[in-house]
């Protein structure tokens, strides 16, 4: 069975006993969510996650923990080239890790950091990973560094900046993130080239480092650097490519999350998930885009 889901919420009074039952309305078995805000690091009470229920409703629903994507908050720069501000994001991801141990989740998605023009930028960043990795040493916590579309200054925006951060890290505690949209939008041609993009990969970093794919159609053109996501079949990359990393026997055991854009104002992964399981593009998802 494929793992397929997408981007839910965990917020109000239902927080975490909601985002099962919003996952499961679409059909889902694997989700994704932030612990807060995802531009803020405000946290509420480990109580207030409901945990317990949590736990009940992902046996009930046949979820399996380890497939729950935690997503780091965008504002996290581990590579600022100021040190308070990545002693800050450090020290806020330690928290995050410590509370999904707590919590019981294994997999978080972290953007590798922001530049902001600094060439030491990408060496600050992987002593920060470094750091947090020997902060949190005791939990079963799996760091996953998304391939970025290279939007300003983004680090991660090829294979060869996510192999040099990896590399000499431990496998049980970084891996890839890989995003659809995100690197179409940097620039591989997964949709003329499927093969040869993932050859690359696996050249460069190792497939078997992919341990969550972000699902998403592009709203732009190869190589755009926007990152603007699309609904499933709406954008440039397509259905058919889309699907290709769907069904790929070897992203089987891997986590496929939608990321992808409301449609007036309604989550539209259930269509989606649908579509995708029913191998058959549907052109009323959405009107003109
Ligand atoms: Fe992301
Ligand atoms: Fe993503
Ligand atoms: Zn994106």
């Amino acid at each position: 069975m494929i793992k397929l889901g997408s981007h839910v919420s965990n917020k109000g009074d239902e927080m975490l006993v909601g985002s099962v039952l919003e996952a499961a309305s679409y059909n889902a078995n694997c989700f994704m969510v932030y612990l807060g805000a995802p531009q803020n690091s405000y946290r509420k009470s480990f109580a207030s996650f409901r945990k317990d229920e949590f736990d009940q409703l992902l046996k009930e629903h046949q979820m399996n923990i380890d497939d729950i994507i935690v997503h780091a908050p965008y504002i996290i720069n581990m590579a600022n080239p100021d040190p308070e501000k990545r002693e800050f994001a450090i020290n806020f991801l330690t928290s995050e890790l410590l509370l999904m141990e707590q919590l019981g989740f294994t997999k978080i998605v972290v953007h590798p950091g922001n530049s902001l023009g600094d060439e030491q930028a990408i060496n600050y960043l992987k002593e920060s990973l470094i750091k947090l990795l020997d902060n949190t040493k005791d939990t079963k916590t799996m760091i996953l560094l998304e391939t970025m579309a290279g939007k300003g200054t983004e680090i991660g925006r090829n294979f060869q900046e996510l192999a040099f951060l990896l590399e000499g890290l431990p496998k049980e505690r970084v891996n890839v993130c890989f995003d659809t949209c995100h690197t179409f939008d940097s620039g591989y041609d997964t949709v003329n080239d499927y093969d040869g993009v993932l050859r690359e990969f696996d050249e460069v970093i190792g497939l078997e480092r992919i341990k969550a794919i972000h699902l998403n159609d592009s709203k732009n053109p190869i190589g755009s650097k926007k990152d603007r996501h699309e609904n499933i079949g709406y954008g440039y990359i397509g259905f058919e490519t889309l699907l290709k990393f769907v069904y790929d026997e070897r992203f089987k055991e891997i986590p496929k999350i939608l990321e992808t854009p409301y449609i007036d104002g309604k989550a539209p992964y259930k269509e989606e998930i649908e579509m995708i399981k029913m191998k058959k593009f549907n052109p009323k998802l959405k009107g003109e885009h």
